[in-house]
């Protein structure tokens, strides 16, 4: 759990932006603050309009860098002028606004938990299946809030899955701090078992499955792999992150899986599925990584391609074992984290490369700027869709597209006559 404060410029839409990051932040647990100086991360969602914006943007992110831990920026200006903030040697990650609530979330697991009530945001129902996890990573200050795992019976959240879907759900999407350890406070492994039963509710509704530590699922990776290749109604997505491609790293993380067993993952997945999409989180900098360590991790993220990748340079929390540990200097965090960032944009970028000329079915499920709507396919690549309006598409409409060209994070598509 991070404390955070976002500052805002520029436009209207923009502060939609910021308000739908505010949003996914506070749903991950995370906590406003009213200043830089007592943030963890400070966000700055900037606006490009006119030169004397530009100065000031860039006069903003240097004070803010020199106020907070960590800052984050945003907007127009980051996208359309990208390295104006590296040249004013500002240490800050330059992200788009989608980017950003996974980059706040330090490689910790998310804050939701399944004592609140399941939510319907628009068409998307939320859905969390069971507070806590059975991990103890040393970073995380997240375990110190939710605890050990307590899992509800499979019939409860099926029941709740229901209610969504008869509240007008197109899309459950299914959290918690490790959704691939539910049950096993039971001495039970009950994610198949879950998944199948959702999917048998009927209706037309699409179903995200949320992250799963690679512990958690390895032991369950050839039954999970047989519901996906099942349920059409699940999206042939897996978040899992990794975190480094070193095994050393991920012991000093406390983290229970070798990179052996989440490329294991991976492969089973690779084989059961024809087109699905891999997602995962990289913390760089951690205290014990070693430029080997590093490089391992830049190796591993080229060889499985994953099409949905998470960059975190590694900051402490109060109280976490890695917070007492001889940390890494911030020149070196930043070199790798923009290192990282670059073969990332250039992976996830031939990844939607593949898709552009393809026809596909999606989802809308979100209003986007300027009369867009947000959509998903089958595999969960985002596809965007513009002058919905015109074309009479609202959240919750299944349309043929065909993807016409990709912006790196998201491909656009115009739907087929
Ligand atoms: S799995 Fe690890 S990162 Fe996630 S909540 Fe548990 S201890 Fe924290």
């Amino acid at each position: 759990m991070a404390r955070y404060t976002i500052e805002t410029y520029g436009c209207t839409s923009n502060r939609g932006e910021s308000r739908a990051i505010e949003r996914r932040l506070r749903d991950a647990g995370h906590h406003p603050v009213p200043d830089a100086e007592s943030a963890d991360v400070a966000i700055l969602n900037t606006c490009t309009v006119v030169e004397k914006t530009e100065r000031n943007m860039l006069r903003r992110a240097e004070e803010l860098e020199a106020e907070t831990a960590d800052l984050i920026v945003t907007g127009c200006m980051a996208l359309a002028q990208e390295t104006a903030f590296e040249d004013a040697d500002v240490d800050a990650q330059i992200l788009h606004w989608d980017e950003v609530p996974e980059a706040v979330t330090n490689g910790e697991c998310p804050t939701t938990t399944p004592d609140t009530e399941p939510v319907l945001d628009g068409v998307v129902g939320i859905l969390p299946i069971a507070r806590g996890c059975m991990s103890d990573c040393s970073y995380c200050i997240t375990k110190f809030a939710t605890g050990r795992i307590d899992s509800p019976s499979v019939e409860a959240n099926v029941e709740r899955a229901h209610d969504l879907v008869d509240a007008g759900a197109s899309e459950i999407r299914i959290t918690g701090q490790d959704t691939g350890v539910y049950g096993m406070d039971q001495g039970e492994r009950w994610l198949p078992e879950l998944l199948r039963g959702i999917c048998a509710i009927e209706g037309d509704f699409r179903v995200r499955l949320g992250m799963a530590n690679p512990w958690g699922v390895h032991a369950v990776r050839e039954e999970l792999a047989e519901v996906y290749a099942d349920c059409e109604k699940l999206y042939n997505f897996l978040h899992i992150p990794v975190q480094s491609g070193a095994d050393t790293v991920l012991e000093a993380m406390g983290r229970q899986h070798t990179v052996e067993e989440f490329r294991e993952v991976v492969a089973t997945f690779d084989d059961a599925l024809e087109d699905w999409t891999l997602s995962t989180d990289f913390i760089v900098g951690f205290p014990t990584e070693t430029d080997a360590d590093f490089q391992a991790s830049m190796d591993l993220l080229q060889d499985v391609e994953p099409e949905k990748i998470n960059v975190t340079r590694f900051s402490k929390r109060p109280g976490t074992d890695a917070a007492g540990m001889k940390g890494l200097g911030g020149t070196l965090k930043k070199e790798r984290s923009s290192a990282m960032t670059d073969l990332k944009m250039d992976v996830v970028g031939a990844a939607y490369e593949d898709i552009v000329g393809t026809t596909r079915r999606v989802l809308a499920v979100e209003s986007g700027r300027r009369d867009s709507v947000q959509a998903f396919d089958d595999a969960y690549h985002q596809i965007v869709v513009q002058n919905a309006s015109e074309y009479g598409i609202d959240p919750g409409d299944f349309v043929d597209v065909t993807v016409t060209t990709h912006n790196t994070v998201y491909a656009m598509g115009e739907p087929v006559e």
